[in-house]
């Protein structure tokens, strides 16, 4: 499943390719995926020039010259191939560019979807209206998680993973960012001394940048027919690893809280 550093790595990938060209075509090639694609989306983008690409928690922006951002997710299967040979049934959503490129959506199990808003409303758009500041923004520090923290008796690992907290984060990244703090994912939230936060606001941040930076120098592995991107794997620390040695020399554990695996080192999280 795409977790924010594949989609940062795919809007990294898409840049060079869309900004600042003009669309010449739009082609939806079913009438949904996860959600029915806009009506209008085709008429709105076609002829539109890209201004920009980012990206907001897990989703992916496209602006445009009209004022439109083309809002898309990865689902569990999503990718974007780039200037592929043929168009299979699995690419929902084709893009050409009027430099001749072309950018197909490809979605097997189609849990991904497409979306079209005003640049201006983004803040308003329903996904993002409660959403937590960006991890890798400035706004999330040491200082933003003793406010939000403050009171709070739930899991440190629980709160993470709550979009309202931090935008983002998923399952995976969450374990590595507490074992790289020292932190036990079910020490109480409220409960964490303040320097200690400031080393989990840095851990969050270091463990997503390590993984973007993987995974931008693996970017042509992105036209593969993969989609699974476990090359990110490699880098874990506690993720996947039950039973095996972490760095102190303890096993590391795995406990399932609310369906969810939660890895961690008994010894150097406390
Ligand atoms: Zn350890």
């Amino acid at each position: 499943m795409p977790e924010l550093p594949e989609v940062e790595t795919t809007v990294r990938g898409l840049r060079p390719v869309l900004e600042g060209q003009r669309l010449a075509s739009v082609e939806t090639r079913r009438p949904d995926m996860r959600t029915p694609f806009p009506p209008d989306l085709r008429q709105r983008l076609t002829g539109a020039r890209v201004t920009g690409l980012g990206r907001r928690a897990k989703y992916g922006l496209i602006d445009t010259d009209r004022g439109d951002t083309c809002i898309f997710h990865l689902g569990m299967s999503g990718r974007w191939r780039i200037d592929p040979s043929e168009i299979g049934k699995h690419d929902h959503f084709v893009l050409e560019t009027d430099a001749g490129r072309r950018l197909a959506l490809n979605d097997p199990r189609r849990f991904g979807f497409v979306d079209l808003a005003p640049t201006v409303d983004l803040n308003s758009y329903p996904a993002f209206a409660a959403m937590g500041p960006e991890p890798l923004s400035e706004a999330f520090d040491g200082a933003y998680l003793a406010e939000v923290f403050r009171g709070r008796v739930a899991p440190v690992k629980a709160l993470l993973l709550d979009q309202r907290v931090v935008a983002g984060l998923g399952n995976i990244y969450v374990c590595e960012a507490l074992h790289m703090a020292g932190i036990a994912p079910n020490r109480e939230a409220g409960r964490i001394a303040r320097n200690r936060l400031d080393r989990l606001a840095l851990a969050v941040k270091e463990v997503l940048l390590a993984a973007i930076e993987a995974g931008g120098s693996t970017l042509r592995d992105y036209a593969r027919p993969d989609g699974n991107l476990g090359y990110f794997s490699k880098q874990f620390l506690v993720y996947g690893r039950e039973g095996e040695a972490c760095a102190c020399g303890a096993a590391v554990r795995r406990r399932i809280d609310s369906g969810r695996s939660t890895f961690y080192c008994p010894r150097c999280q406390r």
